[in-house]
């Protein structure tokens, strides 16, 4: 009877773990590592034709975006998710084969010119299809069974529609044992889902630990909903548009769902009828699924309005956008409006768009409502950047930044530590997964302090659950590859070179407002150097 730790490990992304028992293996979750290059990261480090079953928490890419790679190199078995995440992962793994196909055929234009090989995208729409067609649902609560000698369970986890723990029970030698896999461990107090549950009882936990290292703010405990009204209100009156960069699944609807009440008390008095675009295929397609049937889904106050026959997730003056030519018109609209589109973290995606139009104007607002990481767009701007670069021009921020706090969908450290106290007796042992490199073996560390026996284990590691001890070791998370840091030195002539590199973009600067003729022939002469060093 063993564990195997296929993803997420030391990571936040690329959830995969494997029970097995009986020589029968089953894969709780199946997901995609991002960030990094993606073709070569995603190869799975075992047979798939070898995975009886696929027990699935919910359907985030990283925890589902590997499942049309699985069916692509052959695996045939069931996979088995809630009615909800069923329903959500068609619009996820269609999005997804579509993002590796243009990703392909993006590499494969640039090689072509470079007289590279091209390359395969990592799956297809068609091994996405074929992944959807594998899909078992089942409600919350309802036992099924895998596979042979094995039974499971879903729990509410309350972090997405339909996200769930997975409870899964494993016989073998005449021993049951019995694992809970925590999938990601929802936040409290969000709009339209239900709380995270609780569960009480495991032989072994596998547990996140995204927010191990951190709580969330206590200032987070306010009205959102007056919060963002007020919002609204003062950036209509001054004549701009509040741009909210959302996840498309998830964080739009339960935004709607709040403007809906803000429109529904007449919170916003200036124009009760404002406008609001949703800019994202993806997010639109997730509307419509919220917009379905969330019989036993939903926290208590969405219940009522569910069976009061209220459209939770519309409203007068709510426009979904899905060609470009509307996106782009939005931008030349005078009118002001609301505008939320993805992604959440202004790294991709048309949300840029609306950056590009909206950050230098005084009159708009920026509203950031979810967790931007280090790194991203989104975080340089809440940071305080004065000036950020979209597609390649310098674009001054001037608009109002507003964050919103309280919107997270993880738990934070203290929930995190209040999840796993509830089971009773302690489990044997605690799994720490999907948590950064540091993070997941530091709330470790915090959980044996706390009396419990855990570790975070690495990427491979195998652990024999009956034996209760590790039979193979894993290997570290590799580190992104960062060109010219540590250890490799440039050459001073380098170094020469970029300082004139910096040079000639502050004379092209200086050359603003130049006549044509002359941009022209300084372009020209620009091109002819890079077509003779772009070797
Ligand atoms: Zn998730
Ligand atoms: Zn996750």
């Amino acid at each position: 009877m063993k564990l195997r730790f296929y993803g997420a490990d030391r990571a936040v992304t690329g959830s995969c773990h494997c029970v097995e028992i009986n020589g029968k293996r089953i894969l709780v979750d199946c997901g995609l590592q991002q960030g990094r290059d993606e073709l070569e990261e995603n190869a799975l480090p075992f047979a798939a034709g070898g995975v009886d079953a696929v027990v699935l928490t919910h359907a985030h890419v990283d925890h589902s975006g590997r499942l049309p790679l699985l069916v692509k190199n052959g695996f045939g078995g069931k996979i088995f998710c809630t009615r909800l995440t069923g329903e959500l992962l068609g619009i996820m793994l269609r999005d997804a084969a579509h993002i590796q196909e243009s990703d392909a055929e993006y590499v494969n234009r640039k090689g072509q010119r470079a007289g590279r090989s091209p390359v395969e995208p990592l799956y297809s729409l068609r091994d996405a299809e074929a992944a959807l067609e594998r899909l078992v649902c089942v409600e919350y609560g309802q036992e099924f069974s895998p596979a042979e000698g094995i039974r499971a369970r879903f729990a509410d986890a309350g972090h997405l529609l339909g996200s769930a723990y997975a409870e899964v029970w494993a016989a073998e030698e005449g021993e049951t044992k019995k694992l809970v896999f925590s999938g990601d461990i929802g936040n409290v107090d969000q709009p339209v889902i239900r709380d995270p549950s609780f569960l009480t009882e495991a032989d072994f936990v596998v547990m996140e630990s995204t927010y191990g290292d951190r709580e969330h703010d206590e200032s987070e405990r306010y009205d959102r909903v007056t919060a963002l009204a007020e919002v609204i209100e003062r950036t209509i009156r001054r004549g701009g548009n509040v741009v909210i960069p959302s996840f498309a699944v998830g964080r739009t609807q339960e935004l709607l769902y709040i403007i809906r009440e803000i429109k529904e008390r007449g919170l916003v008095t200036y124009n009760p009828h404002f406008r609001v675009c949703v800019d994202s295929p993806l997010a639109r397609e997730a509307t419509r699924i919220y917009a379905g049937d969330l019989a036993g889904y939903v926290d208590p106050d969405a219940e009522e309005l569910r069976i009061g026959g209220v459209k939770m997730f519309e409203f007068e003056g709510l426009e979904l956008v899905t060609t470009t030519d509307d996106s782009k018109a939005l931008n030349f609209d005078p009118e002001p409006k609301v505008i939320l589109s993805a992604s959440g973290m202004c790294d991709a995606g048309r949300i840029r768009h609306h950056l590009k139009y909206n950050l230098w104007r005084p009159n708009s607002s920026i509203v950031f409502v979810g967790y931007q990481a280090q790194g991203s767009l989104g975080r340089r701007i809440l940071d305080g950047a004065t000036e950020v670069k979209l597609f390649g021009e310098d674009v001054a921020v001037r608009a109002e930044i507003v964050r919103l706090p309280g919107m997270s969908s993880h738990a934070d450290r203290s929930h995190l530590l209040d999840w796993i106290g509830h089971f009773s007796p302690r489990p044997a042992h605690v799994f720490v997964v999907h948590g950064d490199a540091e993070v997941a073996p530091g709330f470790a560390q915090e959980l044996e302090r706390e009396g419990f026996s855990a570790h975070a284990p690495k990427y491979c590691e195998e652990y024999d659950l009956l034996l209760g001890r590790v039979t193979r070791e894993g290997v570290e998370p590799e580190k992104p590859k960062q060109p010219a840091a540590g250890g490799f030195k440039d050459s001073p002539a380098f170094t020469a070179l970029v300082e004139l590199g910096q040079k000639l973009l502050e004379v092209i600067r200086h050359n603003r407002g130049g006549a044509n003729r002359d941009l022209k022939k300084f372009g020209a002469e620009i091109q002819k150097l890079i077509d003779k060093w772009d070797r």
